[in-house]
């Protein structure tokens, strides 16, 4: 199948209109007319080769919804015309541990990922800033009809990337939460904490987001940046840190509580350093989370769509990808931004 979008030919060039092929649908698979793609700060990662993995040409875009203008023909999740969303896979094994228990982002032969990714066949994916694209039924996402089209996009990576972690660590009412950044993932974190019943905190080194982060949810802001800031803080029992750059985790450890969990989804393109006493000190733990799987997805979009939420979004015409990019990585963003593909 033939279609267009915008690819990085290399790490260091700006993204710029590609043609390209895509294998054509099978009967399981759907053909999805993109109608928005939201940036992810792991599309810049990946576009400029910082976690030292990037395929090129890549088209990146992992926050897809659009509507169905193709079924194969086996396909009985979905018809012509219904609206679908595809996150950052588009298949898995089906076979392993990982995938029986619905948890694909970790498949033991590797999942195939949106883009920057392999089919099983060897063939390269390519991902959503493009008109269309193909999936297995099975990975496609049944999207409302209820929200706004365009602020649901950014729920299939930064929604499900936070909400996940929050529900494995039993996040809800009398808990101490904190979140640490306030970009795309940061913003959902907090919404779905305040939703869960948590008491959040927000951490940022932004002072002017402190008043978008009450109005997201938070009941108190800390100014990283202050000196002193994070002293005297009363314990959290666990803190979502979705910081894309490198940063000092070992004084947020210091604010767990006795067994309380950090758990990293940003992915700095350099390691982290760990202090032993920061975790050693309270037993705490430091750990991480990948996205989330299909069924979880599924489950955090329609949990969204029950409670009315979705992204805070700056929508762009594809021709701004790349001011958009230098923006996000000048923390400059409410909270994310989102490509209108109608401008392709
Ligand atoms: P983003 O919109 O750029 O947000 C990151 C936020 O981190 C910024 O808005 C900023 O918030 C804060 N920040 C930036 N530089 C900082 C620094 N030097 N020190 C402290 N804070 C800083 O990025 P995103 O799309 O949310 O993605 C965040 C990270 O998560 C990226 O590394 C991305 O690759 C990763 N990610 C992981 C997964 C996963 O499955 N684990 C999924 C998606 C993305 P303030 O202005 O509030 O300080
Ligand atoms: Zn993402
Ligand atoms: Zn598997």
């Amino acid at each position: 199948m033939k279609t267009f979008g915008y690819a990085a030919q290399d790490a260091a060039s700006p993204l710029a209109p590609f043609h390209f092929e895509r294998k054509d649908a099978g009967p399981q698979d759907v053909v999805i007319d993109i109608l928005y793609c939201g940036v992810c700060h792991s599309d810049i990662h990946q576009a400029r080769n910082e976690w030292n993995n990037s395929n090129y040409p890549m088209v990146p875009g992992h926050e897809i919804v659009g509507k169905v203008s193709f079924v194969g023909s086996e396909v009985q999740k979905f018809r012509v015309g219904d609206l679908g969303g595809i996150g950052c896979m588009l298949d898995s094994c089906r076979e392993c541990a990982n995938c029986k228990d619905g948890e694909e982002q970790f498949c033991e032969k590797g999942a195939t990922f949106t883009y920057n990714g392999f089919y099983a066949d060897g063939s390269p994916t390519y991902g959503g800033y493009s008109k269309q694209i193909v999936v297995h039924q099975d990975f496609a996402l049944k999207i409302s009809e209820k929200l706004d089209l365009a602020a649901t996009a950014p729920l299939l990576c930064a929604g499900i990337t936070t909400y996940s972690p929050l529900h494995h660590w039993k996040v809800g009412p009398g808990q101490r939460v904190g979140v640490v950044g306030l970009g795309g993932l940061g913003h959902m974190g907090l919404k779905f904490a305040h939703a869960l019943g948590a008491h959040v905190t927000q951490f940022t080194t932004s002072p002017g987001k402190e008043a978008d982060a009450r109005r997201l949810g938070a009941d108190e802001v800390v100014n990283t940046r202050v000196e002193g800031a994070l002293e005297n803080l009363a314990p959290f029992d666990f803190i979502l840190d979705t910081v894309a750059a490198p940063h000092d985790i070992n004084a947020l450890l210091r604010l767990l509580r006795r067994d309380g969990t950090l758990a990293l989804v940003g992915v700095p393109e350099v390691p982290l350093s760990l202090e032993s006493f920061a975790v050693v000190s309270g037993r705490r733990s430091v750990s991480g989370s990948l996205i989330g799987g299909i069924r979880e997805t599924q489950e955090m979009l329609d949990f969204c769509a029950e409670k009315g939420i979705v992204s805070d979004i700056e929508l762009i015409p594809v021709q701004k990808i790349n001011e958009a990019y230098e923006r996000t990585i000048k923390s400059d963003v409410k909270y994310r931004f989102v490509i209108d593909m109608n401008t392709l």
